[in-house]
């Protein structure tokens, strides 16, 4: 039986490699500490470019849509564009994280995604 995909909006892809315990609120933390273990184990992923599992514990998610709508999703369209992919794509979690790894982090594009994130002074690297 296949595994339920993960619903993961594209841009997490990046975030997740920087996470360091830091996040909105503890409850967002601890939640997506818990959904990284999950995806640690490769399951498959379906990509999105609206909230996602990860934002299912983010107090700037009301009613399912993320206080900064417009913003995120440009980040998650241009994770996507970068790695060839496109929002409802299924994938093992491995191999969309090794596509993160090289179109976006290999490449030095980070900044050009996400550079306006509040967060992106921790994302160096
Ligand atoms: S700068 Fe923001 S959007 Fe970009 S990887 Fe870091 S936390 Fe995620
Ligand atoms: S800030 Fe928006 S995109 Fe990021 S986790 Fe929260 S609801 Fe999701």
């Amino acid at each position: 039986m296949e595994l339920q995909p993960i619903l993961l909006r594209a841009h997490h892809g990046l975030c997740i490699c920087f996470f360091q315990g830091r996040g909105y609120s503890p409850a967002f933390t601890a939640h997506m500490a818990a959904v990284i273990r999950r995806l640690e184990q490769n399951p498959p992923v379906q990509l999105t470019d609206q909230t996602d599992c990860i934002c299912a514990c983010c107090p700037n998610n009301h009613g399912n849509v993320c206080e900064s709508a417009a913003k995120v999703a440009a980040y998650d369209r241009a994770v996507l564009d970068l790695c060839g992919l496109k929002p409802g794509d299924r994938l093992p979690y491995r191999a969309f994280h090794q596509r993160v790894q090289q179109a976006v982090l290999a490449a030095g594009l980070r900044q050009q995604v996400c550079g306006d994130c509040q967060w992106t002074s921790l994302c160096r690297g």
